[in-house]
């Protein structure tokens, strides 16, 4: 019978990832592919964005030589509200910070997953692993309650010191080693509609750019090719809401300002495809006696907004880490691969999921919540006039009562919006790091003369003393550049 250090289920970017790292530690490595080829469905997007530079330099050197690759500097919003008008189109390309944190400003690229699919395959084939596509993996092998391999749709028995699962979603591995059932919530559908349009027009409406429509519509994302794009929707498993997929879909390329975008780049419609994708508050366990689980199949996509491949890429790199560990020490028990989840828990895949809850409440409760969206453009619309370049241009009276009027109308709005910020953004304040919390304080420090002779730790003991809300920031014993502890945060500090 077949025997490898490392089974990797899935040829998707985790597990190319995962049977690279492997075969590069030394370990005898396999990776399974259903398809034909990996990206064979080109399923799902592809916006990579600059932490990729962080993290895979070389990488992203790379991928730039690809052909669907479109670079992207900048994401454009725009603001539909209940009536299909397009209300308000702003961009963000960053900051000064942005261009000093990386070589690359704000760079990302977007690139279609069949090209980058089998571009990563390639790198962990050179790497020494050996790829077998066509071959759907369709069950585990079990012994005393740890998985000892995974059996190909055929029957064939393939042993392991350790399987790595990267089987996306709807992971068979998972549920097969008994690890789950379902998700049990959280995870979603997401429409997905593609078009292919004339490049040099791309070049010159679209330019370096991601745009995502905003409105009444279940947030609507478009990932920007070099002669095509598409657009998705997302959440639809949501009891609430009885809308199709197709439906939605058809609503968003109705809207005068996107149609008027398809002719001026000459975009036609191409596939329609529907994808599963995890949007957890929080990964279940992600390992197994014999087994860890990496990307979609451990529900890694950030929980804001959903990216998933560097998660994807990120978790497989620590798994096979972790594997290369436990082969050494003769031990992959569940016991010795717990030490996985504690690896990615410390590391920046960690921090992202650190506010799961937070977040999907938030993205729920907003951008995939069209009824409340449809009214909540109000308001960020009043928030967008009292940005200065707004108040320039507003000349329906003197620029000063301009102001005033919009500052009041915000005001007005308050109310109505106070319930949605005490619930949705307040538990965000926990991520404002303390030693950010300190700076702002000594700013006001100067005007309060009671308090201003103090020196700066009594004038932190006091306003402690006095705000039970500022009090968890003011802790000396507490990270200064990391949020403060949901336990901390949620009971503030007791003195
Ligand atoms: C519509 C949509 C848009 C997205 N846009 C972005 C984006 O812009 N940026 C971003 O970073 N993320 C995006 N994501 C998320 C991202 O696509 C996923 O998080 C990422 O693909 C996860 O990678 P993976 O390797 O874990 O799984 P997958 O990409 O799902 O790969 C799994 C692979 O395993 C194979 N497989 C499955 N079961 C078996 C089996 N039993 N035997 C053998 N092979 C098997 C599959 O054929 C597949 O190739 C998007 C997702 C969707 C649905």
């Amino acid at each position: 019978m077949e025997k490898w250090d490392v089974v990797v289920v899935g040829g998707g970017p985790g597990g190319s990832y995962a049977a690279k790292t492997a075969a590069e530690a030394g370990l005898k490595t396999v990776f399974f592919e259903r398809g034909r080829k990996p990206g064979d469905k080109n399923s799902s997007g592809c916006g990579l964005g600059q932490r990729w530079w962080r993290d895979y330099p070389d990488l992203m050197e790379e991928l730039q030589k690809l052909p669907s690759v479109r670079k992207v500097e900048m994401v454009v919003i725009n603001l539909i509200d209940e009536h299909d008008r397009l209300r308000y189109r702003c961009g963000t390309t960053g900051s000064d910070l942005c261009a000093n944190r990386w070589p690359h400003g704000m760079d990302g690229i977007s690139i279609y997953r069949s090209d980058l699919d089998p571009f990563l395959a390639d790198l962990a084939v050179k790497a020494g692993a050996e790829l077998r596509a066509s071959t759907l993996v369709s069950d585990v092998i079990m012994e005393n309650g740890q998985v000892r391999g995974v059996k190909t749709e055929k029957g064939e028995p393939i042993l392991a010191e350790v399987v790595i699962a990267a089987d996306g979603a709807m992971s068979t591995m998972a549920k097969k080693a008994g690890m789950r059932e379902r998700w049990g919530g959280g995870c979603t559908l997401v429409p997905q509609l593609d078009f292919g349009c004339n490049e040099d027009k791309m070049e010159d409406i679209i330019g370096n750019a991601e745009w995502c429509w905003f409105g009444p519509l279940y947030g609507t994302y478009q990932v920007n090719f070099r002669d095509g794009f598409h657009i998705g929707a997302g959440q639809w498993l949501r009891d609430d809401w009885d809308e199709k997929p197709l439906e939605m879909m058809k609503k968003v390329v109705k809207i005068p300002g996107f149609q008027a975008m398809c002719r001026a780049i000459e975009a036609k419609p191409r596939e329609y495809q529907a994808h599963m994708l995890p949007w957890l508050k929080k990964p279940p366990k992600t390992y197994t006696g014999g087994m860890m689980l990496v990307g979609d199949a451990a529900g890694f996509p950030c929980p804001l907004e959903a990216e998933g491949i560097w998660h994807a890429v990120t978790s497989g790199k620590i798994a096979a880490e972790t594997a290369a560990w436990a082969i050494s020490r003769g031990d992959a028990s569940e016991k010795a691969l717990a030490e996985y989840e504690r690896r990615w828990k410390a590391s920046d895949l960690g921090k992202e999921h650190e506010f799961g809850p937070e977040f999907v409440d938030l993205w729920n409760s907003s951008i995939f919540d069209p009824k409340l969206m449809a009214r909540q453009i109000q308001l960020l619309l009043e928030f967008s006039m009292l940005h200065p370049f707004s108040i320039v241009f507003d000349w329906g009276d003197a620029h000063m009562d301009c102001f005033n009027q919009h500052l009041e109308h915000i005001l007005d709005l308050a109310p109505e919006f106070s319930e949605f910020g005490k619930t949705y953004i307040a538990p965000l304040a926990r991520g404002i790091w303390p030693k950010n919390v300190k700076r702002l304080l000594l700013k006001v420090k100067p005007r309060i003369p009671a308090l201003r002779r103090l020196s700066d730790d009594n004038f932190f003991k006091v306003v402690a003393k006095l705000s039970k809300g500022l009090a968890p920031y003011l802790d000396p014993d507490i990270r200064q550049d990391a949020p403060v502890p949901r336990e901390v945060f949620e009971k503030g500090v007791r003195r």
